[in-house]
């Protein structure tokens, strides 16, 4: 019998050359075993260890040593010093009183899907007929279908929230600029502007810009008490920039804003832009996974309205970083802002070169990661219907602490909590404005230096705010209740000290 060619039966030839892989694997499989051990303790016993903790002066040190070796060091003796100066100081972003900006948490079983993933090391072509093009395409099904978008639409997974809005303001310019954007330049034709509220994202202008479209082509509309766009604000905006010659061509809406949660009229926009001609991204990095919860749902009608949707997976729907996605419900608009097919790129009639799509033609990036895969594993172990609960939980922790901070009078809430956002501070009466923004610095640092919760900053009209965005799926009841109790006796220490002094 021949010998499969496709198996190195013999050594390899007693040359110089050299790899990565060891020459037997044991070593290396006891060290992995080892770490994947110690990572399941990692997450299991997360809530035991302080939210955050200050790096110690031999960590800064050693993480500042210049020089590197020309020669590597054993593979446990580098484990060890991660285990000395890395894993103890994360943000925090997996503990469950974490809720600063809009952190997400990860799972263990995304960790077992980054394991595979990582062993796989997959470049996502899409033109490469490989399991995880199919993978990718079958998520983006999936998540078609969890936000109510037409099955002809289609969609890409990238980096987060900040790359969707590129790509989504992309394909926004380039279909409604009512010229031949990618042939002759954002300046052959009226300035372009698009129009958002005062409370949009910095990735959003920050995009605007990158289109080269410049800064003032960002309209910022004003807001509702509820921090909800002025429809009739930018309805006269637009009026008054088409009677300068400018064009309009995007109305961005946000589904849940960053500093409050806020929802913008959805269904109203939808209706605008149509009437307009108008593209209506929405930006819903955290907020579109609100349409999943039977609690959200109703909060963000008209969602699935948008010509594109940006939104990620490692806020909330607990990936771990970093996994966003952008769905576009005019495939042909979405693949021509981005194709472009050169002689090493073509396909062919069989093997490897037939995949079923190509990625590139629908993002920025060629070369990508298999961070599809995280999403599609959990979602098969999981469940849709689990993730609805979640989104649903976190909805009803921020009810929850909403209700705990109306029912002491020591706190004060900021902004109505719309969504999955709670915004207070302590008050005291006898403080004014200045004291009350320095008082409520002071406890939110102090509740990140004694290790007990992070929550985050904004502010509110003014006012400095404690912020808490719940999008974790280890917080409990009783961590807000933790997190109420620290703040009052916070507040009391702070006072008492100032008084003192
Ligand atoms: C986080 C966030 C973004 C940016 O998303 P990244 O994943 O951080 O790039 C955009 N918009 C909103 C409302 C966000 O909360």
């Amino acid at each position: 019998m021949r010998s499969s060619p496709l198996k190195r039966d013999s050594p390899p030839d007693q040359t110089d050359e050299i790899g990565f892989d060891p020459d037997e694997w044991t070593g290396i499989r006891e060290t992995g075993q080892r770490i994947l051990d110690d990572m399941f303790d990692y997450l299991a016993t997360v809530g035991e260890r302080p939210v955050w903790r200050r790096l110690p002066e031999a960590t800064r040190s050693f993480l500042k040593e210049p020089g590197l070796a020309e020669h590597g060091q054993a593979l446990e003796e580098v484990y060890d010093e991660v285990v000395e100066h890395v894993l103890p100081y994360p943000s925090g972003n997996i503990h469950p009183r974490f809720w600063s900006w809009v952190g997400g948490t990860g799972s263990a079983q995304g960790m077992l899907a980054d394991l595979i993933a990582a062993a796989m090391n997959n470049c996502v072509l899409g033109f490469d007929e490989a399991a995880p093009s199919h993978v990718e395409l079958q998520l983006i099904e999936w998540l078609k279908t969890l936000f109510g978008f037409p099955a002809e639409s289609s969609g890409l997974c990238v980096s987060g929230g900040s790359m969707a809005n590129l790509v989504g303001l992309t394909v926004a310019r380039n279909a409604c600029a009512g010229f031949d954007v990618r042939k002759d330049g954002v300046a052959a034709g009226p300035p372009l502007r698009v129009y958002a509220s005062t409370e949009t994202h910095s990735s959003v202008q920050k995009a605007v810009e990158l289109l080269g479209l410049g800064r003032e082509a960002m309209v910022h509309v004003p807001v509702d008490s509820d921090f909800r766009i002025d429809l009739d604000a930018l309805a006269r905006r637009m009026e008054a920039d088409v009677a300068r010659g400018m064009r309009p061509f995007c109305v961005v809406a946000n589904a849940g804003t960053v500093n409050t949660g806020a929802v913008d009229p959805l269904e109203d926009l939808a209706e605008l832009t149509r009437k307009h001609g108008l593209w209506l991204h929405v930006d819903g990095a955290f907020g579109a996974l609100a349409w999943i919860s039977p609690r959200g749902r109703e909060r963000v009608r008209g969602l699935n309205r948008a010509d594109s949707l940006a939104f990620d997976l490692h806020k909330w729907m607990y990936q771990q970083y970093d996994v966003g996605c952008v769905l576009v419900r005019d495939e042909a608009a979405h693949r021509n802002a981005f194709e472009l097919t050169p002689a090493y790129l073509n396909r062919l009639t069989d093997g490897l070169a037939t995949g079923p799509t190509d990625f590139s033609a629908f993002g920025v990036q060629l070369s990508r990661g298999f961070r599809a895969f995280r999403a599609w594993f959990t979602l098969k172990t999981e469940g849709a219907g689990k993730f609805r609960r979640l989104v649903d939980q976190n909805i009803a922790q921020a009810e929850y602490l909403t209700e705990l901070v109306e029912s002491e009078p020591r706190l004060q809430l900021l902004a109505p909590t719309s969504l999955n956002i709670v915004n207070f501070r302590y008050r005291d009466p006898r403080l004014d404005e200045d004291a009350l923004n320095a008082l409520n610095t002071g406890i939110l640092q102090q509740l990140h230096v004694r290790g007990i919760a992070a929550p985050s900053s904004t502010r509110i009209n003014g006012a400095f705010s404690i912020r808490a965005a719940v999008v974790n799926h280890r917080s409990r009841r009783a961590d807000f209740r933790a997190l109420k109790d620290a703040v009052l006796e916070l507040g009391r220490e702070l006072t008492s000290q100032g008084a003192s002094d």
